[in-house]
């Protein structure tokens, strides 16, 4: 049988891809090491985050597992900067990593049109120059039109434990030998990264009583749009921190740590260094909290969040036991740090199709990401391309031959837009600040703008296209409703809202607008809109306060769209354009771009630097707009 899509490797990129693929209908084999591996957390028992919680809602906005899994396997929830805007606000949950890995599992195994077969790949079948299936270790071979890597830490992985050194994908998982002198050999970029991970505790050996516990919120807010509510069982995380003796038996230690005798050479993830970095990075810093992390409801294993290392396993239970709670703790599994292979990611199209080998699709790790959302977000991209490439799928295929996002759609589009235009100079991970049009890309509005590209290319299923209509539905009408009551000034101030005389009448989503105004205050005004369900008011409440940015937003993004041909003059003085960071002026002068489009790809150029040099360039007149190319 030849399959319209081959996924390789059941992570966090690899169940995403297989899924979306299969949802568009196209016939998909999932082909991985081991079926009981499906949905592993290599590292961190955690799913969200700032910047990384608005990926998993873009996955779920197009169907995607990650959410819905967590959902199932989340035992703490909280959403980080509450305090915050809900443009930086970000979902995450600690999770039960056994949960985790049966409800992924289970969704894989639900999933028509995909087939699991255990085994490792060592090749990839090529014929006239495009990508024709894939060959196992054990002689088997299967064809496909499309295949789609996404195998993690596991090329030519190589685990460091102080001194000793081992081949492996991660702890107790041989490594993938073979693909990457593949991935060479048609010419491909590679680069070694490296990324680490603490010990693991018995937890029946921490001293509870003397930490401090961390709970998550009162009333969870789930990844999923379609999870009504969280039922499972929510704990608390403890919370210590490093001293001065941990602080020093590292140091006596430092050159026993791989990366620092020279034995790793890559690098690792800047935002996630080892607990050595921290001690060296920041030398003035007498403590480094640590969270205490059970990894689940029945399982009596703790993660020390904070103190990844490599140090020699009898160093790192040394300096364990100088952290409060710690004096007695039975170490059940030492850290390490492990390198690996991974392509540049400016070898691929933004599908994530391999430029020099047509059918190949890339994801994950395997890119030079670190993290669960950042692979399921490439996933889920990799698998609809992948089956889109195959000529298998999509409601609408005939005119839908690919699928991609703009930065101004979606986190996911910044994403690959960085990776295949700028390439990583360390593992990447999602932060918010990468988002230039975050005022936009909530993770609270992910649905509303993504589903219904979804529907249109055919991977979003029945039971969500129905669920997306049905609150589209009740959004617009309850906002019809607020459209519809006005207020003057003088009213307004009768019910204790001030505003600025003006003599305006202002309509319920206006005054919803106004800072310190919530549905409640209408509702007090308006007795009948409190029939409002909560999950909606608070949804036009939030579009309400964002309105008027995003519309600036949007008028922005299409007069960029119109200008990006417009030509920036020879010799053009970018010194002279009032308002533009240092830094990116100097990234100007150093680049002279030609063209507005050429600008907008330097690295760190902001919407709102293009916008001051369009503004400029309009003022001199003293430009012409090339035309546009396809
Ligand atoms: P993985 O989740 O690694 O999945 C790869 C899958 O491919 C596995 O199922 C494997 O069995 C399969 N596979 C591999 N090769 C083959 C083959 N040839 N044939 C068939 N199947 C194959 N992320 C963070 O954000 N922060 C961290 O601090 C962090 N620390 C980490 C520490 C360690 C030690 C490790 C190993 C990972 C760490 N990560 C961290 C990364 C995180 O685990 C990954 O980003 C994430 O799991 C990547 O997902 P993936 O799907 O690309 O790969």
């Amino acid at each position: 049988m030849v399959f319209d899509v081959i996924v390789v490797g059941g992570g966090h990129a690899g169940c995403e891809a297989a899924a979306s693929s299969a949802r568009l209908g196209a016939e998909t084999a999932l082909v991985t090491h081991k079926f009981s591996t499906i949905g592993e957390m290599s590292c961190n028992p955690a799913i969200g985050g700032l910047g990384k919680g608005h990926l998993v809602r873009e996955v779920d906005a197009l169907d995607g597992l990650m959410g819905r899994v967590a959902d199932q396997a989340g035992i703490q929830f909280r959403l980080l900067n509450r305090s915050r805007g809900p443009a930086v606000q970000g979902p995450r949950a600690q999770i039960d990593r056994k949960l985790y890995r049966i409800a992924m599992q289970d969704a894989i195994r639900r999933q028509p049109n995909l087939q699991v077969i255990e085994g490792g790949i060592v090749d990839l079948v090529i014929e006239n120059g495009l990508v024709a299936g894939v060959v196992l270790g054990d002689g088997r071979s299967y064809k496909s039109k499309s295949v789609v890597l996404t195998t993690g830490t596991f090329l030519n992985g190589l685990i460091h434990i102080g001194e000793e050194r081992r081949p492996a994908g991660r702890v107790g998982d041989a490594p993938s030998l073979g693909l990457s002198e593949r991935l060479q050999s048609i010419d491909l970029q590679l680069g070694r990264l490296k990324t680490g991970t603490p010990a693991r505790l018995d937890g029946r050996t921490i001293d509870w009583a003397s930490v401090a516990m961390q709970h998550g919120d009162e009333q969870p807010v789930p990844f999923s749009f379609l999870t009504a509510e969280i039922v499972t069982k929510q704990i608390a995380c403890g919370v210590t921190e490093t001293s001065e003796a941990t602080h020093a038996i590292i140091r006596e230690n430092l050159h026993r740590s791989p990366m620092y005798s020279g034995q790793i050479g890559s690098v690792g993830p800047r935002y996630c260094p080892s607990i050595e970095d921290k001690v060296v990075r920041f030398a003035d810093r007498q403590r480094h909290q640590i969270f205490l992390e059970p990894e689940g409801l029945d399982d009596f294993t703790v993660y020390p969040n904070g103190v990844s290392t490599s140090l020699p396993a009898e160093v790192q239970d040394r300096f364990l036991r100088t952290i409060a709670g710690l004096e007695r703790v039975a170490v059940l599994r030492p850290g390490y740090a492990i390198e690996y292979d991974h392509v540049d990611p400016r070898e691929l199209l933004p599908t994530l199709e391999v430029k020099k080998l047509p059918g190949l699709f890339l994801a994950g790790q395997i890119n030079g990401t670190t993290g669960y959302e950042e692979a399921a977000g490439q996933g889920l991209m990799a698998g609809i391309n992948a089956a889109l490439s195959a000529g298998s799928a999509g409601a609408d295929s005939e005119s839908c031959r690919s699928f991609t996002l703009s930065r101004s759609d979606a986190y996911l589009g910044v994403m690959i837009d960085d990776l295949v235009t700028r390439g990583i100079s360390e593992p990447y991970r999602m932060f918010t600040s990468r988002a230039e049009y975050r005022l936009r890309l909530r993770a609270d509005n992910a649905d509303a703008r993504l589903t219904p590209l979804g529907v249109s290319i055919g991977c979003v299923g029945a039971a969500r296209a129905a669920a997306h209509r049905c609150k589209k539905h009740d959004l617009s009408t309850a906002k019809a409703r607020l459209e519809d009551k006005n207020l003057t000034p003088s009213k307004a101030l009768l019910h204790g809202l001030e505003i600025n005389k003006d003599g305006r009448r202002r309509s319920g989503m206006q005054l919803l607008a106004l800072p310190g105004v919530n549905i409640q205050a209408l509702c007090a005004i308006w007795p009948d809109l409190a029939d409002i369900p909560p999950s909606i008011a608070e949804q036009i409440e939030v579009d309400a306060k964002y309105a008027s940015y995003v519309d600036r937003q949007t008028v922005d993004i299409e007069s960029l769209k119109r200008d990006e041909g417009r030509r920036i003059p020879l010799g053009f003085s970018f010194e002279e354009v009032i308002g533009l960071s240092n830094e990116v002026r100097i990234k100007l002068i150093k680049h002279q771009p030609s063209t507005i489009a050429q600008a907008g790809q330097i690295d760190g150029m902001t919407p709102a630097a293009l916008m001051l040099l369009l503004a400029h360039l309009r003022k001199a007149g003293n430009s012409t707009t090339s035309k546009r190319t396809a």
